[in-house]
């Protein structure tokens, strides 16, 4: 027998836009994986050997700054990892580096939120890192503000005001332009696409009733306590 189904409205999660009142509405967040040189050798890696990779989070993923979210299930490792955030405002595919900074609508603090057990454990058996990085709630976007970003900007991450990240984003390995144009060649990019760009060095563990603040220059702060 067919259940008499209420399906639910649609929605589409989304994220505040500083000066406004509209919403920039998420379609696809992609993460890159090791773009700063010290947290790639923190996690064992040789990045300057590899080109930039990428995983996915789901859409709905996404958390505002201030929210408060229960520690995760099915982890006893629950990790911070501060990051700058691109959204895409004009799409495209294959796009030259040098043609990059157009379909960029403007930038966000974020926090690729990570069961870092679940991540350990999928490398080791070579498995796919979903679990460990997809989860629900695994997405802080801070509001994004529209425009270009400082090109001295540096990123904080401060744990119940203690500081655990610092790092200029002139430190990654990869820069936005040729993030963006490393990920179009594999997919095509579409407004509504938010990229989290890699974490610096200095990932650690959160605990239920912490805090967690990443700070970019010039942009909003992205915050939130683990229930
Ligand atoms: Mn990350």
């Amino acid at each position: 027998m067919t259940p008499d189904w209420t399906l639910p409205p649609q929605t589409q999660p989304s994220v505040a836009v500083e000066g406004s009142t509209a919403r920039f509405p998420v379609r696809r967040i992609f993460c890159v994986g090791r773009n700063y040189l010290d947290h790639a050798l923190e996690m064992g890696g040789n990045p300057r050997t590899e080109p930039p990779f990428f995983f996915t989070k789901p859409a709905d993923a996404v958390v505002a700054s201030g929210a408060t979210i229960p520690y995760p299930p099915e982890t006893a490792d629950f990790h911070y990892e501060g990051e700058l955030v691109v959204a895409i405002g004009l799409g495209g595919g294959s796009i030259e580096v040098e043609k990059a900074a157009v379909h960029i609508f403007g930038h966000a603090a974020g926090n690729d939120l990570t069961r870092r057990d679940l991540q350990a454990a999928a490398k080791a058996g070579r498995r796919p890192w979903d679990m460990a990085k997809g989860f629900d709630a695994s997405a802080l976007v801070g509001a994004i503000r529209p425009g270009p970003l400082d090109p001295d900007a540096v990123l904080r991450l401060a744990v119940n005001g203690a500081m655990r990240q610092t790092s200029a984003l002139s430190k990654m390995i990869w820069s936005v332009p040729e993030i963006i144009a490393a990920l179009s060649r594999f997919v095509t990019l579409a407004p509504g696409d938010l990229i989290m760009t890699g974490t610096p060095a200095g990932v650690g563990p959160l605990l239920r009733g912490d805090t967690c603040e990443v700070a970019i220059t010039g942009l909003s702060p992205a915050r939130v306590t683990v229930a």
